[in-house]
């Protein structure tokens, strides 16, 4: 293992010659400045080697940043080294929330915007969209500072870690709000292909778990927002949801595992902090044995892509612990997987058998290739299907605003040069 060790799934031990692990923004300028090759770690969630360098690795998990709420504008700014779990903690003990989660407390900031990491709910942007502001270190060492409404903005959001060292961000917040979680077994396929729009627009973050096989989705969890107009979600006292049937006790995505990691069910409401995450901050996974892939299609096309993976559910399942299937609004950030369309995303969770995933995905990015699929930036897909040209109508801004901020790239490395640069790395 290299000194900077491996990622979280530890299918990727990062290359890199040394970590830094910087307590100042001066600290990190002078790393920056004084290297021809680096990147930064976020908390090391990617499945691939989007974070790799052979230089300098730069963590910010030990930057010293104040959490600043500012309740005028309505946003707060924190490090951007910090975890969703951390902010998410302040930001609740001072009355305020994020709009929505991954699934996923432990995951850093900056290492989520910069690859559009998303939560679900057909009137939610991914996570990326509630940036007001961030801060980067440039090649040079310099500092950026761009706000929404800027020129660059919106190229520089999800930046792949190609463009600068990001080390503080501002997020939109919005009052503190409560959720209940009712978690569905067994919704009939056929249901969810004639419905989508209406289940996924159900409740305010909707999951679809499933391992393909069988004639209905397992498990849907509607994540509801509890307010005084409405203290007791609709979904909580019904008997059945199109079909389904309610779970009588706490669930885990995979059927038949101890739900003791997941956010709490049952329609109990409590702090978005701690219902928008499927599983709970105070459980940590130090790794885990399981791999990802995602791919986003527009959600007009949710039912034909859905009925192209069930395709391959006889090749899929024996490979796969479960699938998520979610929604976001479309977005206007250039390197977005949801940029101009609104989005469903297909979650692959592998087991650890990364050979024979890497075989199968050719096919599944086949089956999706007529819906334009856009693979996510932090997991496993094959580089043809992640070549970024074809699929952005921004990527060539991108491309200009990388030149012009990171000249002698710098911040590039093998996985952005094969994927998103191409010809100009
Ligand atoms: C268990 C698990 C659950 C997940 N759940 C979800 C989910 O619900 N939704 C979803 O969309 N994705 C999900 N992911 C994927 C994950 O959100 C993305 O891979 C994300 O990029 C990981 O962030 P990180 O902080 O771990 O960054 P890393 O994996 O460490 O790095 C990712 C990228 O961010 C860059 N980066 C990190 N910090 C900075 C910085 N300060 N400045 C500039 N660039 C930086 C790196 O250089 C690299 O390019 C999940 C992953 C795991 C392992």
């Amino acid at each position: 293992m290299s000194t900077a060790g491996s990622n979280w799934s530890q299918n990727v031990d990062y290359r890199a010659a040394r970590l830094h692990l910087p307590r100042t923004i001066e600290e990190v300028q002078s790393i920056v400045a004084g290297s021809p090759a680096v990147r930064a770690l976020g908390s090391r969630h990617s499945f691939n080697t989007i974070a790799d360098t052979t230089g300098d690795l730069i963590s910010l998990e030990q930057l010293s940043f104040p959490v600043t709420i500012d309740t005028a504008a309505m946003t707060v700014t924190a490090g951007a080294g910090m975890r969703y779990g951390e902010l998410g903690a302040e930001l609740q003990a001072a009355g305020y929330a994020l709009a929505n989660l991954a699934s996923l407390p432990h995951i850093s900031v900056a290492g989520a915007i910069t690859t559009a990491t998303h939560g679900s709910g057909n009137g939610n942007g991914n996570l990326a969209t509630s940036v007001a502001g961030l801060t980067l270190v440039l090649a040079d060492g310099s500092l950026l500072t761009l706000s929404r409404g800027d020129a660059d903005f919106a190229g520089a959001v999800v930046g792949l870690g190609s463009l600068g060292i990001l080390v503080s961000i501002t997020l939109d917040i919005e009052p503190t709000f409560d959720v209940a979680v009712n978690v569905f077994e067994n919704l009939p396929w056929a249901t969810l292909l004639d419905s989508f729009d209406e289940i996924t627009g159900a409740a305010y973050s909707v999951s679809l778990f499933t391992d393909w096989s069988g004639a209905a989705v397992d498990q849907v969890w509607l994540k509801h927002r509890v307010t005084a107009a409405a203290p007791v979600s609709d979904a909580a006292s019904a008997g059945a949801f199109h079909g389904a049937t309610p779970a009588t006790e706490r669930r885990h995505p995979l059927p038949g595992i101890s739900a003791e990691a997941c956010t709490e069910q049952l329609g109990i409401p409590g702090a978005w902090i701690d219902r928008l995450p499927h599983f709970r901050l105070d459980f940590t996974p130090s790794n885990g044995a399981e791999l990802q892939t995602e791919y986003m299609v527009p959600r007009e096309h949710a039912a034909a892509a859905i009925t192209a993976l069930r395709a391959l559910g006889s090749k899929i399942t024996p490979l796969l612990y479960v699938s998520e299937i979610r929604t976001m609004t479309g977005d206007d950030l250039w390197l977005s997987m949801a940029y101009g369309r609104d989005t469903v995303a297909f979650h692959f969770t592998w087991q650890l058998r990364q050979a024979e995933v890497e075989a199968l995905l050719p096919e599944l990015e086949a089956a999706l290739a007529p819906f334009s699929v856009r693979p996510h930036w932090g997991k496993l897909a094959t580089p043809d299907a992640a070549a970024a040209a074809g699929l952005y109508p921004r990527h060539a801004d991108f491309v200009a605003l990388a030149e012009r901020l990171d000249p002698t790239h710098v911040f590039r490395n093998d996985f952005v040069d094969e994927r998103v640069f191409g010809a100009h790395a």
